[in-house]
């Protein structure tokens, strides 16, 4: 399998469960995946922490003690050490190493996966447990190399830490990542420039520490937790939501949205009416109270209609959430730079060139986003049956059965891949059921005595469809984001993602279990 975060993880502790011979492969020099590289100030989850965590494991469940509401990158990191040390997961992963193509030979119908250090492992099955948001997006700044001062990406960010005190810096980028680095690069930089081209909605956290006790109270509730997740539309628990936001009247609204905002939280705000995501005149009432809220927070007027998204519905675009992330432009050291009327042209020695303006500082910090879903899995050379090329395959947008294996592609599976509901929610929920079904189609297979599987092309083309047609009334069809590759130029427009719910996924998933893979082709 290629990756050992999240996915890989649980992939191998499952695969050597049911008895196969496991390897894994991951570039990084120990697990962790996302949270082994992205380490930047502020990185933390966006789901709670008791939630955004294994359930395989009663053992884990039991002894992992969390100590925020949001996990920060350090603890996440050191919980999956603690499981990697654990079920001695360690051992079955080769780190520093690449992949560089994954070749089916038809002959042996085995996989050939070769590394970038020229070794080539035969396999079976294959598994991508590869990331949805782990392939930097390449931004071409004219003249990035003649910069004299430090370039920063945050997904691959230092791990001794950068020391900002006293430097000038600047933040290319505010989506999620710039949202949660931004308030503490301030605290610390002596001066901040932040050069915004698209303002994006944001929501307070409320992260905050678990109270003493609190992690046993919460441990209790394990088993409905983990229940209602498996059935909730973003893979966690979900507060009820009161209907259409059409429906009540301007003071209750406002009622139901303050209680969301005060709580804190991305899913439970955009859940607070069932209609947020979809209908743009409920989506109207987000926009309206969520303006008011940067108006308040940020004292300059001007300022504060610059960080009002003005083009693009609530949510349509992955909802940042928060701490300070408004109130950090009233300090004096911190200034919002629109690079939508002024485009970046080009860095120089000392900075950069807008179309307007030059500036000039000591360090550049990238939060420029990824190649989401399909760039990670697109990135070694993927070659199907008779040499067809998963690139090829793709060139029009990722064609899937249940985001989990294409056809002419045998034995090979992608974890929370384009097609599924992968990261619109809680990524460990839909990890654990997409390695639950692996599982389940190998054992499946094995017990046949049929030990190639594949999507059938029908099966296939139907499933794209039905991806295509959910994602159409959705709001976030209608804007440019990762999730619709539209962050990326040359990248086909297509909504990536499964957006009927994690709970109705799950459904579909166990019918095509308990018919016995209809949509899966098996042979000897
Ligand atoms: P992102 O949401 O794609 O944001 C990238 C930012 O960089 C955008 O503001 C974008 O502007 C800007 N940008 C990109 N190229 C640029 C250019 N050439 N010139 C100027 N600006 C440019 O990426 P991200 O913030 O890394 O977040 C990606 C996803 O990772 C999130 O949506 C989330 O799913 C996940 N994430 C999760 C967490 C969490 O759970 N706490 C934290 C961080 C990230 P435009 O919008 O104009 O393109």
């Amino acid at each position: 399998m290629v990756g050992a975060g999240f996915g890989g993880l649980c992939a191998i502790y499952r695969m050597r469960e049911l008895g196969f011979s496991v390897r894994a492969i991951d570039r990084a020099s120990d697990v962790g995946g996302t949270w082994f590289w992205n380490r930047y100030p502020g990185a933390r989850c966006d789901t709670e922490s008791i939630d955004y965590s294994f359930s395989f494991s009663e053992e884990v469940q039991q002894e992992w003690n969390w100590t925020e509401r949001y996990a920060g990158q350090p603890e996440i990191l050191r919980y999956l050490q603690f499981v990697a040390d654990k079920f001695e997961l360690r051992r079955h992963v080769q780190f520093n190493t690449v992949v560089d193509s994954i070749i089916f030979d038809d002959s042996s119908q085995l996989w050939r996966v070769s590394t970038q250090s020229g070794e080539t492992i035969v396999s079976r099955y294959v598994i991508m447990a590869s990331g949805v948001l782990s392939l930097p997006k390449k931004d071409a700044f004219p003249g990035l190399e003649s910069f004299q001062g430090e370039v920063l990406h945050t997904s691959s960010w230092p791990a001794e830490g950068v020391d900002f005190s006293g430097k000038r810096v600047a933040v290319i980028g505010t989506g999620s990542t710039g949202v949660q680095s931004i308030p503490l690069i301030a605290k610390e930089a002596e001066q901040l420039l932040v050069f915004q081209r698209t303002a994006n909605w944001s929501v307070p956290a409320g992260n905050r520490p678990l109270r003493p006790g609190e992690m046993d109270e919460l441990r209790s509730t394990y088993p409905e937790r983990r229940e209602a997740s498996r059935n909730a539309l973003a893979g966690m628990p979900e507060q009820t939501s009161m209907g259409s936001a059409l429906d009540h009247t301007d003071e209750d609204r406002r009622r139901f949205y303050e209680a969301a905002w005060a709580d804190g939280g991305g899913p439970r705000f955009l859940r607070t009416f069932n209609d947020i995501s979809r209908n743009p005149a409920a989506n109207d009432t987000a926009v309206a109270f969520v303006s008011e809220k940067i108006a308040l927070a940020v004292h300059d007027p001007a300022v504060a209609a610059l960080l009002t998204p003005n083009d693009h519905p609530f949510g349509a675009r992955r909802l940042c959430v928060d701490t300070d992330y408004f109130a950090t432009y009233n300090r004096p050291n911190v200034r919002l730079i629109n690079v939508r009327e002024a485009p970046i042209q080009e860095f120089t020695p000392s900075g950069l060139r807008t179309a307007d303006a030059e500036y000039e500082f000591d360090m550049v910090v990238l939060a420029t986003g990824f190649d989401a879903l399909t760039g990670p899995l697109l990135a070694p050379n993927i070659q199907g049956r008779h040499g067809q090329s998963l690139r090829e395959k793709w060139a029009q947008g990722p064609v899937t059965f249940l985001g989990l294996m294409v056809h002419g592609f045998p034995n090979l599976f992608t974890v929370v891949g384009p097609g599924s509901p992968s990261a619109l929610g809680n990524t460990v929920n839909s990890i654990e059921q997409h390695i639950g079904v692996i599982g389940t189609a190998l054992e499946f297979a094995r017990q046949k005595g049929t030990p190639v599987i594949e999507a059938s092309a029908k099966a296939e083309s139907e499933w794209t469809k039905r991806v295509a047609e959910l994602a159409a009334p959705m709001l976030l069809s209608t804007t440019r984001s990762w999730y619709n590759g539209g962050n990326i130029d040359g990248k086909p427009n297509v909504v990536l993602l499964f957006t009927g719910g994690m709970g109705l996924y799950r459904t579909i998933c166990n019918e095509e279990i308990a018919a016995g893979f209809p949509g899966f082709e098996l042979s000897a």
